[in-house]
């Protein structure tokens, strides 16, 4: 069943809306690599072959050597970082997170680079207490067969 179809109650002869789905990854060529790892529950980024500059998304060009055409490979991560910033997310922008609201996203620089920064879930939860600075390790939301993206729960020492 797609997100716009509907069913039919048979007490209530009106159309039942579903529920809608949450939107899934689409990988392209260029983001195949991470998508698949994140589906195996593994954090990669683009790394540019010439100077070793991580890059999320891939980049157009390499912010380290400023080459055009950047040869990319996709390396494992630690998935360890530290917590930039945070947001509180209230509405559901996007269809299919509507039962999710109120979360967590979590702006996270992850322990590899300095600015290698990655966006995620926080799945400790609206209430959960947060710092700037707090430590965090990846986790993986599955969405479906073959579907993961990456999140992040907080690391208490
Ligand atoms: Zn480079």
């Amino acid at each position: 069943m797609t997100a716009c179809e509907q069913t039919t109650d048979v007490a209530n002869p009106l159309p039942v809306p579903s529920a809608p789905a949450k939107p899934v990854p689409v990988p392209d060529d260029r983001s195949a690599a991470y998508w698949a790892a994140a589906a195996q529950h593994t954090l990669v980024i683009a790394r540019c072959t010439r100077c070793g500059r991580y890059a999320l998304p891939p980049p157009l060009v390499c912010t380290g050597c400023l080459t055009y055409e950047p040869e990319l490979e996709y390396a494992p991560v630690s998935g360890q970082g530290t917590v930039r910033s945070w947001t509180v997310m209230r509405d559901a922008f996007l269809p299919g997170f509507q039962a999710d609201v109120p979360f967590v996203l979590v702006d996270v620089e992850l322990d590899e680079e300095p600015e290698l920064r990655i966006i995620g879930r926080l799945v400790d939860g609206p209430d959960a207490e947060l710092h700037l600075g707090d430590r965090v390790s990846v986790v993986f939301d599955d969405l479906g067969p073959g579907v993961a993206v990456p999140a992040f729960e907080l690391v208490r020492a």
